[in-house]
């Protein structure tokens, strides 16, 4: 098609009016919200604080920036189907939602401490259901989700729980499950018989001492003893796990370099139980967590080898190899905000942001009345009171908003690898 001069310069300013007024606009947006731009592409290794990191960490950040990078598309969801749990660690976030009554009195739910909102107690989650049937019939038709990860609480402790994967994996799903490891020995066989196909198992130690650290010192209930049989349980519930065929990882925090043996002795563990570990920097704990782990993992010889970047969400890993070839995982938040929902965060203009948008929540809430829908969907375990109701979930724009983050984030991802 021939476009005259005049029509061609006309239709060039045009384009640069409406492009200057679209730029405009977004920085106008930021200077009105306060809010600095987020690079979804910058993680931990690119904003560290150089000067806790020693040499040699330095060398690793520097090796981990050319590792081929994994990318692929968020398409989980994560279901709290409990909110039961036989520990009380002290840096438990509990999904975001309040501790229920009768375990309010030594469980903790950390974030929901610093905000003003009170937050809701999660119900119990049944296959049978019929709302929770239609809601995972929806996030399989709207949202394109092929993956469940099962959380409470402690999933085990539901009694139902092989009904559940069962269900879950009927509808083609890929199920996993994050434990505690406190009480799956003796139901890992019927759980992988329903289909459960993968648990991250959260540790806290290989001693009696490290484990009980992590609970209130109240001296009686979670002490010693209590450490000891829960850690003999985990072991016994991750070999059994294994027989089984399940996969299992497990996550562990480091959260400054005084918990440098703590972590070793892990490492150690890891390899002798036959698992996968990853290393997850303390949020509340910033640079000094973050520049240990690296400073650590530079020590031991460690090689990073690649990295698994999931779009439309905040989570990734970067793999590292050590001298004897065991794999270590580090978790890494990236930058990741939901506009829809984060568009004037208090908390990201004040840099209180820890998760980033990390993908969606389902929850059943307690003490609906009976022909109500009580599932609420969960978009940030720091901002609960941006949770809202399946209507409004479903009718409001989320899906969408959620797809396109994820299609953009991709993008951006693929192209700048
Ligand atoms: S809503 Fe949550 S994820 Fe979004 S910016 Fe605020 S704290 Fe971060």
């Amino acid at each position: 098609m021939h476009v005259s001069q005049p029509i061609y310069d006309k239709l060039v300013w045009n384009f640069r009016f409406f492009y200057y007024t679209i730029w405009h606009m977004s920085k106008m947006q930021d200077a009105i919200e306060g809010v600095p731009r987020r690079d979804p592409n910058r993680t931990y290794k690119d904003t560290v604080d150089q000067s806790l990191l020693t040499e040699k960490g330095k060398a690793l950040i520097a090796l981990e920036q050319n590792v081929p990078v994994l990318t692929e598309r968020d398409a989980s969801l994560r279901i709290k189907v409990i909110d039961k749990c036989g520990h009380a660690c002290t840096f438990c976030h509990n999904e975001g939602t309040l501790v229920n009554t009768p375990q309010s009195r030594d469980r903790v739910s950390v974030f929901l401490q610093s905000g003003s909102y009170e937050g809701f107690q999660a119900g119990k989650i049944e296959a049978r259901d019929n709302y929770f049937r239609q809601e995972i019939q929806k996030a399989i038709d709207q949202l394109g989700i092929k993956e469940v990860h099962l959380t409470g609480g402690e999933p085990t402790q539901h009694e139902n729980l092989p009904e559940l994967v069962g269900f879950l994996s009927s509808m083609g799903l890929i199920v996993k499950m994050t434990t505690n490891g406190e009480t799956g020995k003796g139901k890992y066989a019927e759980l992988a018989r329903a289909g459960l196909q993968s648990i991250s198992v959260s540790i806290f130690g290989s001693t009696e001492e490290e484990y009980a650290a992590t609970q209130p010192a109240n001296g009686t209930r979670y002490g010693r003893r209590w450490a000891q049989h829960k850690l003999s349980q985990s072991r016994l519930a991750i070999s059994e796990a294994k027989a089984n065929g399940i996969e299992v990882k497990a996550n562990c925090v480091m959260s400054d370099a005084s918990h440098e043996d703590r972590i070793k002795r892990l490492i150690k563990r890891a390899y002798n139980e036959g698992f996968s570990l990853r290393i997850l920097n303390d949020l509340g704990n910033g640079q000094e967590s973050i520049a240990s782990i690296y400073n650590l993992l530079a020590d031991l010889g460690a090689e990073p080898i690649s990295r698994k970047v999931v779009a439309g969400v905040s989570g990734s890993v970067s793999y590292f190899r050590l001298p004897n070839g065991q794999e270590i995982g580090f978790k890494q938040i990236r930058e990741v905000r939901l506009d829809h929902v984060c568009n004037g965060c208090h908390l990201d203009k004040e840099n209180r942001c820890e998760e980033g948008y990390y993908g969606i929540r389902l929850y059943k809430k307690e003490n609906v009345p009976q022909g109500q829908n009580p599932y609420i969907y969960g978009v940030c375990i720091q901002r609960m009171d941006l949770a809202v109701g399946s209507d409004q979930f479903w009718n409001r724009g989320y899906p969408e908003a959620i797809l396109n983050l994820t299609e953009e984030d991709y993008a951006s991802l693929t192209q700048s690898n």
